[in-house]
């Protein structure tokens, strides 16, 4: 007898073409590229990576310290489903109500949850461009159209970028912006979230690099949500934890759409143990954001185009303008650097913050 599967494709040698016919994904699923990360080289050595944002620097002495007494029977259980502990150090950090907290497996799994939560059929949803390219990718998943507003050529909000977004479900920016580094004023970021119809949601993914941060918002608009991560700041991007606080109304909203054990029993335990090390944070941003500006000058010296930062990274432009010849000749020299293809990203290369060390040898290379 035969199966459904042969009864299909009979004895013919599949194609590519044939193949995609007989996909059983979506439609949505088939047609799109997927999310495509910065290089992840697994043999460390020898690179001097400055192409994923992470932090140069090891997490909090307390991590390790943590880490030698983790006992291997308390993994038997599940963890904790809505983080609570981390919930309450969260709330506490930022002057808020545990009931106003969300933990995510990273803030990745956060605009996931958004997503899902606020955004239907037929609905839109819109961000700057140039920003975070996941954003438009989440968008194809659920289904819906993502529409990428242009920002000035200094990288600012166009003046008329509601009227842009007239109609959209979700709006999703970053601030500090990511691949730029530039933070948009809090009054134009006022403006934007008293303005726009329907949820708003700030991804503060750099916010401990830069001047201010839009958290106080939440009290202010009920359509505001701001996300934060562990994995830039924190130097934790190995144990994706991210979170977010909005009103209580919002947040019990996205528990319901959450995987219910969705940060693992380990990064529960480390999460806490890093954000009570406050002073530790700081030390490290002080760090990073001195050798920001000392990279920043050294670049503008060498006749790059630099847009100023808030950020762990640069956004610059070398003399000629050809972002993909640098990131190429700068991976021939062994040091990774983020290279976006597109007629505005494609004059730049982004550059992560890395020790005084990485960044050194990166100068020598541009020499
Ligand atoms: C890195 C980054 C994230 C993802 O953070 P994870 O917590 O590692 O998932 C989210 N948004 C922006 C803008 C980022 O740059």
């Amino acid at each position: 007898m035969q199966n459904r599967h042969t009864a299909k494709t009979g004895n013919k040698k599949m194609t590519l073409d044939s193949k995609y016919k007989e996909s059983y994904f979506r439609k949505v699923i088939d047609d799109m590229d997927g999310y495509t990360p910065g290089e992840q080289p697994q043999r460390i050595g020898g690179w001097v990576k400055l192409n994923t944002n992470e932090n140069p620097y090891p997490p909090s002495p307390a991590v390790a310290k943590l880490l030698k007494e983790v006992d291997p029977a308390s993994l038997r259980l599940y963890p904790d489903p809505v983080c609570r502990e981390l919930c309450k150090l969260v709330a506490q950090l930022n002057g808020l109500h545990l009931d106003n907290v969300i933990i995510g497996n990273g803030s990745d799994d956060i605009l996931t949850i958004v997503m899902r939560s606020f955004v239907s059929e037929d609905e839109l949803v819109v961000c700057p461009e140039p920003s975070y390219s996941l954003y438009p990718v989440l968008s194809q998943l659920q289904g819906v159209d993502c529409r990428c507003i242009p920002l000035n050529e200094d990288f600012s909000l166009p003046e008329d970028f509601l009227r842009h977004a007239i109609g959209a479900k979700l709006l999703l920016i970053p601030r500090p912006n990511a691949p730029t580094g530039t933070a948009f004023t809090m009054d134009k970021m006022r403006e934007i979230c008293g303005g726009f119809d329907g949820m708003v949601l700030i991804d503060e993914a750099y916010a401990d690099f830069a001047e201010e941060s839009c958290v106080d918002f939440i009290h202010e608009f009920p359509n505001v949500i701001v996300c934060r991560t562990l994995s830039k700041s924190y130097s934790l991007a190995g144990i994706r934890l991210g979170y977010a606080m909005g009103s209580h109304h919002n947040i019990a909203g996205m528990m319901k759409v959450k995987d219910s054990y969705n940060v693992n029993a380990l990064t529960q335990k480390i999460a806490l143990a890093a954000l009570e090390d406050q002073a530790y944070l700081r030390g490290n941003i002080t760090k990073i954001c001195e050798t920001r500006s000392r990279l920043c000058s050294a670049l503008e010296n060498l006749g790059f185009k630099v847009t100023p930062s808030q950020a762990n990274f640069i956004f610059v432009s070398p003399p000629d303008g050809n972002g993909e010849k640098l990131y190429l000749d700068l991976k021939e020299k062994g040091i990774l650097v983020r290279f976006f293809p597109g007629p505005v990203t494609g004059k730049y290369i982004r550059i992560t913050i890395g020790t005084d060390k990485e960044t050194d040898k990166l100068l020598e290379a541009l020499k």
